[in-house]
């Protein structure tokens, strides 16, 4: 998975779907059917996109998946009674609804709509509390896949001090909130900064591990990043350039300067992104084992 220093996130998680693979033969070999059901409200693009990205991924692994379109200028109920029927469908055992929703809708009533033991993002407060807590029911997408590029690369949590750049609900603050678990996986000692923190090179420079999740093209080069860290940038950035789109996508690390101090880099695409959507479908079939009461190894 390490080439040089450079973590490819495809090949950890072709891993981890060749696992789950397994995990699905043995839910089948019990009549039961992973299934997850997506909803998008959005024309924008980059939703679209995402949301055929996850309904691929679960064909690739025999995962069902459904799909509900919502016109984006469709009144707020439309949403809301969508998820009361997903939750009470029992064929159904994953919700993901793509965000963001269209201002009509309130965001939070989204996220505590969604049944609790179906919120394979992990975004209802009940699942946020558990994580919070030491007890995740769903951790994640995002985190998640980040626990299992550390964990590939043999980075070391333990006693390791680790700065968060972001602190959005879906990346930063379950990061940070994963590495202080008294967990194997965890254990860490966690700066977290954002846009209010003061002298973020000096922030970053003594880290054991940068998690980049800021949003901000290139915000860390190499002058940031002490030696021997391992940086994981998680940002996805829209930047124009000379190409057929018009643009390039680049991460909040500038990588080929970073590429020199670190131990462990990953890129951008290639890196976290892939793992984003193999931890949906590893929550999707954990929920498919924890409604049908079957349990498999995952
Ligand atoms: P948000 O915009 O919700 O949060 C960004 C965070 O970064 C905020 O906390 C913000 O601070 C902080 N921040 C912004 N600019 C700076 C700065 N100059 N210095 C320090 N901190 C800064 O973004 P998300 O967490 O949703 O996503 C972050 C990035 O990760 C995006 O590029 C997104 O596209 C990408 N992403 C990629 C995924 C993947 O699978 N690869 C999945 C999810 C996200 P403040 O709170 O003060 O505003």
């Amino acid at each position: 998975v390490l080439d040089g220093n450079v973590l490819d996130g495809n090949a950890v998680s072709d891993r981890i779907r060749e696992d789950l693979r397994e995990s699905i033969d043995a839910l089948d070999d019990a009549g039961v059917t992973p299934s997850l059901a997506t909803v998008l409200m959005s024309t924008d693009p980059a939703s679209e996109t995402y949301v055929s990205m996850k309904q691929r991924a679960c064909d690739d692994l025999n995962i069902d998946s459904v799909h509900r379109e919502l016109d984006a200028d469709a009144p707020a109920a439309e949403l809301y009674d969508t998820i009361d029927d997903l939750n009470a469908d029992p064929d159904v055992d994953g919700i993901l609804v793509q965000m963001p929703v269209p201002d009509q809708v309130d965001k939070r009533r989204v996220l505590r709509s969604i049944d609790p033991a179906k919120d394979v993002d992990g975004f209802h407060p009940e699942n946020v509390g558990r994580l919070v807590a030491g007890d995740p029911r769903f951790k994640p997408c995002t985190p998640h896949g980040i626990q299992r590029l550390l964990d590939a690369a043999d980075v070391e949590t333990e006693g390791a001090h680790a700065v968060v750049v972001g602190r959005s609900d879906i990346v930063g603050k379950p990061m940070a909130n994963l590495l202080i678990q008294k967990a194997p996986d965890g254990n860490a000692t966690v700066t977290v900064c954002h846009s209010r923190t003061e002298d973020l090179a000096s922030m970053t420079r003594q880290a054991d591990i940068v998690i980049a999740a800021a949003g901000y093209p290139e915000l860390i080069d190499g002058s940031m990043i002490g030696d021997g860290a391992a940086v994981i940038d998680v940002g996805v950035n829209r930047v124009d350039a000379d190409t057929e789109k018009g643009y390039e996508l680049v991460g909040d690390v500038d990588f080929e300067s970073a590429k020199g101090p670190a131990d462990v880099i990953t890129p951008v695409p290639g890196g976290v992104g892939p793992m984003t959507i193999t931890m949906l479908l590893y929550n999707t079939v954990k929920a498919a084992s924890q409604q049908a009461d079957v349990s498999v190894e995952l």
